[in-house]
């Protein structure tokens, strides 16, 4: 697919590395059927996936970035902090992810004891039958067991009933700080954005808190185009762009085919007037 301008940019994508449903062979390879020249995979809290998914990109010719999304808990609240441009060998970097990986396998163990509680039964090992990677086991994992049983018609669905933030089988996570993420990310020589801000809960006076927090800690960044944004928050966060001097970044957030709003790279033009993240990044 082409885009009628432009360069074709997606900075935000997930493999079975995390929560994703493709290798990142397979992702590359949607990429590149899908036209994109600039391409991230930013799987959850992990880098394992990079290695493969920069060597399926170069043998597609599409320039790699790489990328993770870092799980922050600022005000009681799930935030998703993008880094982009990050060296993966980084200890700085590697020794806090794994650090905030670690709380995955407990949560899991405490969401199956309350879904059992809700009268489903072995969601920690229908859950895990799922992940390719044990110490990613994540909400995603337990959602695709309930649709696949029949608890609930759809993912989404899941999240409404029993794994979203307040629902019957949530379990709070207290993940890396803001400023934990943005400084592995900044010491790993990349950019720290700030990922979907349109899918937070918070009220005005704390998004402003949240972007300013942000910017003192070192964060460049803020999506604008996203797969998690609904249409009418493009413009929404372009001005938030504009109004802290963000870089903006963009990217479909895919999962898998079908399962998100946005199919990787086909995303929907950046603002022109708006600096992006990516223009010193480019080689071609
Ligand atoms: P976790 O990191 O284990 O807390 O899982 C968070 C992941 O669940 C996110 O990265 C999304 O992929 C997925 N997720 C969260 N909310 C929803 C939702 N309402 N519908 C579908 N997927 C969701
Ligand atoms: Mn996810
Ligand atoms: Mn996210
Ligand atoms: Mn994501």
């Amino acid at each position: 697919m082409t885009r009628p301008s432009g360069l074709n940019v997606d900075l935000h994508s997930h493999s079975t590395a995390s929560d994703g449903w493709l290798s990142p062979q397979a992702v590359a390879q949607r990429a590149a059927d899908n036209g994109v020249q600039l391409w991230a995979l930013t799987d959850h809290d992990e880098l394992s996936g990079l290695p493969a998914a920069r060597a399926a990109a170069e043998s597609h010719g599409i320039q790699f970035i790489s990328g993770v999304e870092v799980s922050v808990t600022w005000a009681n609240r799930t935030v998703h902090i993008v880094g982009l441009n990050v060296d993966e060998r980084n200890v700085a970097l590697y020794d806090g992810l794994a650090y905030i990986r670690q709380g995955r396998i407990v949560r899991a163990q405490a969401i199956a004891d309350k879904l059992e509680q809700l009268g489903i039964a072995n969601a920690y090992d229908g859950a895990l039958a799922y992940v390719s990677n044990p110490e990613l086991i994540s909400r995603t994992h337990f959602a695709r067991f309930l649709v696949d049983k029949g608890y609930s018609p759809t993912i989404n669905d899941v999240f409404k009933r029993y794994l979203g933030d307040g629902k019957p089988a949530y379990v709070p996570m207290q993940w890396a700080t803001l400023d934990e993420a943005v400084t592995w990310i900044t010491q790993a020589g990349g950019k720290a954005v700030i990922a979907h801000p349109g899918r937070y809960e918070f009220t005005d006076l704390q998004f402003e808190a949240l972007f300013r927090h942000f910017k003192e800690a070192g964060g460049v960044g803020i999506e604008v185009i996203t797969g998690s944004h609904r249409s009418d928050q493009y413009a929404t966060y372009a001005q938030v762009a504009r109004r802290f001097g963000f870089e903006v970044s963009c990217g479909s957030d895919f999962h898998g085919p079908g399962k998100g709003r946005l199919d990787i790279g086909c995303l929907p033009p950046t603002p022109a007037d708006l600096a992006t993240v990516w223009q010193d990044w480019l080689t071609t």
